[in-house]
């Protein structure tokens, strides 16, 4: 009786019954087995290699196993909110290839389980915060920030543990009428959960990742509704991931520690406890140590890091698999042309201690699935990234896509294929020569070369080229220029003995590349001719004469 005044003197404006929600949001009748996943990012305007991670796990999951997978916006900090966060979550994770069924977008909400904000479910919160009052299992606080901080200072000269439990929990039997009085009063006060846990308890929870754990019960009144009425994260997350039908919650494993305190509400509520998978954290070697990647010293935990620097997201999933599976690699081995969907990815063949980050390691990845990838794929990608990122490249690099294709294409077949692309940002450094527009002369010539020799290269080169000639022949006239102008065939003879040469074959072969390139190093010249076409090619070289 007190209990049911008590809840209608706290939540007067809740005319619904937790059963209206049930209805509302029925068991979803996906096939046995079929997950339901999701990430449940803040806006905080910074979406991090661990939202990533996470939604991976969330959508493999899902996927794989034809279920759903949906993202909610946890928004129900609003000092953290920050302008713009959420179309930033949703453009990164569609950069990343992160596909959801449903959940919140742009302009609102896709699916029949939201609103997918959390601020927006505030009733539906209240709604079963008010039944856990009718049943004597929250009570309102209203201890302020100063006698909770006395209340720790004491705690801490005692040596207790802290928190708000037993003799502590001051407000926990307060009198009707008072409560009465002081909520009459507009006192604030939060609402917090009535726990009958004890410390001296353990709990048995499942985690997908990490096996059955045994944790100390919860045994603190820890709290369901801020003052403003919003609920805490784990209040939240629970009522959500009960009505979203969520059979997985894969989440960083900095959320074990409260994990007491979920299940101890699915519980409470009666309600089947989701699978939940604590992902490790993200770590990188600092020096001789493991230490936690950090958005202040490590830009590489940012999202927004690798869109801007134009790493493949393919690259970012290939890499990021391998760190999530140990069984990712030996897989690809054996199938690699095989697209990374068809990976059977398992959780418990993920690791529970923190994941090591490597960006070498991820770089040396990200050449494999580049040099994997088909160069016209390359191609659009490139341009995609060049478009917002170099404005002045972009036309110059798409005037001619087929000739550009052409150029990503170079030096990336045969036994021995050049892996030295990592990112899109390297586009403009590996291609301008290529392009009228964007050659220069970036290298000297051979010292060894006079410039009388350099135009006689230029002119014999000319006169005995036939652009039909295949690379043996080609290659056969250049060593004739170099062996009749005084330049050794090998270099190793000229080094012997420089008095004998002028030079050597490289020298040679050096004014030609440089002609064409305007660079010292190059990939092979033969293939370079071939793409910039007689025409450009020869105009290069011709440009030795004149100058
Ligand atoms: N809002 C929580 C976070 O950003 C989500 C944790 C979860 O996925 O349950 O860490």
């Amino acid at each position: 009786m007190e209990n049911t005044k008590l809840a209608e003197l706290l939540f007067p404006h809740i005319d619904k019954d937790p059963s209206y929600y049930e209805a509302l949001y029925p068991p979803r009748g996906l096939k046995e087995g079929a997950n339901v996943t999701r990430i449940g990012p803040s806006p905080t305007g910074f979406v991090h290699l661990g939202n990533l991670y996470n939604a991976i796990v969330g959508e493999r999951l899902a996927h794989q196993s034809g279920g759903t997978f949906y993202l909610r916006v946890e928004d129900t900090d609003a000092k953290r909110e920050v302008e713009g966060a959420v179309e930033l979550v949703l453009s990164s994770m569609r950069y990343f290839g992160i596909t959801f069924d449903e959940g919140a977008v742009i302009d609102g909400d896709h699916g029949s389980y939201g609103p997918y904000r959390q601020r927006q479910r505030k009733e539906i919160y209240q709604c079963f915060a008010k039944q856990l009052v009718q049943r004597g299992l929250a009570y309102p606080c209203f201890c302020s920030e100063e006698q909770l901080a006395d209340m720790r200072e004491k705690q801490i000269s005692k040596k207790l543990n802290f928190g708000y439990y037993d003799e502590w929990a001051v407000c926990r039997d307060l009198p009707y009428e008072e409560i009465e009085k002081r909520v009459k009063n507009g006192e604030a006060y939060v609402l917090r959960f009535r726990s009958s846990g004890n410390i001296e308890n353990t709990v048995e929870v499942f985690d997908g990742i990490r096996g059955t754990l045994k944790l100390q019960e919860n045994y603190q009144d820890f709290v369901l509704l801020k003052s403003d009425g919003i609920p805490t994260y784990h209040f939240a997350h629970v009522i959500d991931d009960h009505l979203m039908r969520t059979t997985h919650v894969a989440r960083g494993e900095e959320w074990l520690s409260t994990l007491p305190i979920h299940v101890q509400l699915f519980d409470t509520f009666g309600w089947e406890r989701p699978v939940y998978c604590h992902t490790p954290v993200l770590m990188k070697m600092d020096g001789e140590t493991k230490r936690k990647l950090s958005k202040r010293k490590d830009p590489e935990l940012g999202l927004d890091y690798y869109r801007k620097e134009g790493y493949d997201p393919a690259a970012i999933w290939e890499y990021l698999m391998t760190v999530l599976n140990s069984n990712f690699e030996e897989w690809r081995t054996e199938h690699p042309d095989v697209p990374i969907g068809a990976f059977p990815f398992r959780l418990d063949k993920m690791s529970n201690s923190g994941a090591l980050f490597d960006m070498m390691k991820f770089e040396d990845i990200s050449r494999e699935v580049l040099l994997r990838t088909p160069a016209k794929e390359i191609y659009q990608k490139m341009a995609a990234w060049l478009k917002d990122y170099d404005p002045e490249f972009y036309p110059v690099f798409t005037k001619d896509p087929e000739f550009s294709t052409q150029a990503i294409d170079v030096g990336r077949s045969g036994d021995r294929p050049r892996k030295d692309l990592v990112n899109w940002k390297q586009a403009k450094e590996f291609l301008s020569f290529y392009y009228d527009e964007t050659f220069r002369y970036e290298s000297p010539f051979p010292e060894n070369v006079d410039a009388t020799d350099r135009k006689e290269i230029a002119k014999r080169y000319l006169d005995t080229l036939d652009f039909a000639d295949d690379k043996d022949t080609w290659w056969q006239k250049v060593k004739d220029i170099a062996e009749d102008m005084g330049y050794a065939l090998q270099p190793k003879k000229y080094k012997k003995n420089p008095e004998l040469y002028k030079g050597s074959i490289t020298d040679v072969s050096n004014v030609i590349r440089i002609a064409l390139t305007g660079r010292a190093n190059s990939p092979d010249i033969y293939e370079i001719s071939r793409v910039l076409g007689e025409e450009r090619a020869s105009a290069r070289v011709q440009a030795l004469l004149t100058d």
